[in-house]
């Protein structure tokens, strides 16, 4: 059994926010609870002994690459498990990559290696939402080792 951390109270200051002060808190708050609700990996995964994802993204007009500040990943095993990736472009709405699904089936088949594509399906920007997608391009890479 994990501890369930605190949930974040919020008070009447979220109130005096902005709308977009208060969709990010909205997200960060969603983002925390979908941590406590996917627990840790070493309790959901206990046979994986290492996850590492190797990050590359590339912009959706000119498919150049996009510089990132981490394009190595490597998993504690105490961390949640969320595997989810941030879109790089800063404007993004709802964007951002969920590689929970994948990193379940490598792990029921006891899958070392695996790689695939992924289009953020967030909005452009907040002038943009509900006309431009973001279409960033992710390519990912993740090696598991297992015990
Ligand atoms: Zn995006």
């Amino acid at each position: 059994m994990y501890c369930v951390p605190q949930t974040y109270v919020f008070t009447l200051l979220a109130l005096k926010m902005n709308k977009k002060q208060r969709m990010k808190q909205q997200e960060a708050e969603a983002k925390h609870q979908r941590r406590i609700l996917a627990g840790y990996i070493q309790d959901r995964f206990p046979k994986v002994k290492a996850i590492k994802i190797k990050k590359t993204f590339f912009n959706s007009d000119t498919d150049r690459q996009l510089e990132t500040d981490f394009p190595e990943w490597n998993i504690p095993l105490t961390w949640y498990a969320v595997f989810e990736v941030e879109c790089p472009m800063h404007e993004c709405v709802a964007g951002g990559f969920d590689l929970i699904d994948t990193i379940r089936e490598m792990v029921a088949k006891k899958l070392t290696h695996g790689n695939g594509t992924m289009i953020c399906s967030g909005w452009q920007d907040q002038e943009r939402v509900g006309k431009y997608r973001c279409l960033t391009k992710f390519s990912y890479e993740v090696n598991i080792e297992y015990l």
